[in-house]
């Protein structure tokens, strides 16, 4: 039966509002559970609000009137260019389940999960985070991308970024650099602002503020026992894709102190002999954080965060050798591809060595390699990934999963029983080594 409100609605806003509410209901869902996981630090809320604020309430980012939105997929569009701009950048990504299911009959049926929610999210409207948006930039990584921003185009003014299939050979450095300049023009047409030699020491000030907290957080998780659970350190990530990034630096700030002082105190919020698990592959976006939460709540502690929604994202400041404008943009241009480490490019070294790098900075004992469905660069490496770890004599689990809640039990069988075999190598090996 149809309510008051809902009568007086046009069909499509009756659409609308049903998908508004189902959409607010599973997020908040989500979001309760996060702040329902225990051990969440206090300093956690503003990340906790910014989730609530999008996806609950269905807010616009946070920006000053007359300041526009530029919106970018993937983790190859500069954030600094876009702050220089004076415009506000938010990701768009999304792991909307009742987004999805709208763009599942849109798009499709092999495409990945994280192209149905945007494609829904477009479809439906009425969504401000997406409505608002001056600009869309989408760098093209893969097939699901090239066709989204072909879909885009149909409602917003989209910008499509080519992205080089080589990190390592300079004259893809090169050519990515001439996309970069390319840009300058159309934020400053989208914006209304020039971007000054000043305007960008500025941003990218800001933006290496941010990082040096980043900083700090990793060092933080890397304590053994840990100090603040993985599922909760994936919201920080997830939150910055919504907030100013000064605002977000300061929560982080206040998050690390917290962190800080629990170490101080010798407070922890699990076990040491709880097995230290790192999650890699396709990306988890908010609200689809089934699987974090599993590792979470089974018993791992999730300690690292190999995805582009994650550690990757932030973890590698500029590094900036000439100060003159062409320098930073150079700087720039290899910040954002050299050491990326998602799967577009045709060499996977960068991505191996990342992930050895991490494995012992953070003691992994276990990866769990996440991949979404219909996500073929991150299933295409998996092989060479499992190989590469067995050398290493490091067990992985191969998760695949949808936006959608029908496989959480079965999802939940597996990590339990991949939980419970790292335990038991996790034993066997303290008495093999009491043995010697
Ligand atoms: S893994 Fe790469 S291609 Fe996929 S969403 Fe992340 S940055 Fe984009
Ligand atoms: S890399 Fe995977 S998850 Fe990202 S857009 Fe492409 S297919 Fe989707």
């Amino acid at each position: 039966m149809l309510s008051t409100t809902e009568t007086k609605l046009s069909p499509e806003e009756r659409q609308r509002e049903r998908f508004r509410n189902k959409s607010a209901f599973v997020a908040g869902k989500y979001l309760r559970k996060m702040e329902e996981l225990s051990g969440s630090p206090a300093a956690m809320q503003p990340f906790f609000d910014t989730l609530k604020d999008i996806y609950v309430r269905f807010k616009d980012a946070v920006r000053p009137p007359d300041v526009k939105t530029v919106g970018t997929y993937c983790m190859m569009v500069p954030q600094e260019l876009i702050l220089a701009a004076g415009a506000v950048n938010v990701k768009l990504c999304s792991g909307s389940y009742t987004a999805f299911s709208i763009g599942d009959d849109i798009t499709p049926r092999d495409a990945c999960p994280l192209i149905k929610a945007v494609a829904g999210f477009k479809s439906i409207g009425g969504v401000p985070l997406y409505e608002n948006c001056s600009l869309m930039i989408v760098p093209v990584t893969c097939d699901c991308k090239k066709k989204l921003a072909s879909m885009l185009m149909e409602y917003a003014q989209v910008h499509i970024m080519p992205v080089p299939s080589s990190r390592e050979a300079d004259d893809s450095i090169e050519q990515f650099l001439g996309d970069l300049y390319a840009l300058i023009p159309l934020l400053e047409e989208t914006t209304g602002n020039k971007i000054t030699y000043d305007s960008l020491t500025e941003a990218v000030r800001t933006v290496g503020c941010a990082q040096y907290q980043f900083s700090r957080f990793l060092k933080l998780k890397q304590e053994n026992p840990p100090l603040i659970r993985g599922t909760h350190a994936m919201a920080v990530m997830n939150a910055l894709s919504y907030m100013p990034i000064g605002a977000w630096a300061s929560a982080l700030d206040a998050l690390n102190a917290e962190l800080t002082q629990r170490k101080a105190d010798g407070e922890q919020i699990s076990r040491k002999t709880q097995p230290r698990i790192m999650i890699t592959g396709s990306p988890v976006m908010f609200p689809n954080i089934k699987v974090p939460l599993l590792i979470d709540e089974m018993g791992g502690a999730l300690v690292a965060d190999e995805t582009c929604m994650g550690d990757r994202f932030f973890y590698d400041p500029l590094a900036i050798a000439d100060n003159s404008f062409d320098g930073i943009m150079r700087a720039m241009a290899n910040r954002y591809i050299r050491p990326c480490t998602c799967p577009t490019f045709t060499n996977s070294k960068q991505r191996i060595f990342r992930i050895k790098q991490m494995i012992k900075d953070n003691a992994i004992e276990g990866i769990v390699y996440h991949v979404l469905r219909g996500c073929l660069v991150y299933d295409f490496e998996y092989q060479m990934m499992e190989e590469e770890l067995g050398k290493l004599n490091i067990p992985v689990i191969r998760v695949e999963s949808d936006y959608n809640e029908e496989d959480v039990e079965q999802l939940r069988v597996r990590i339990e029983a991949f939980i419970e075999l790292l335990k038991l190598r996790g034993q066997t090996h303290k008495e093999g080594t009491h043995g010697v």
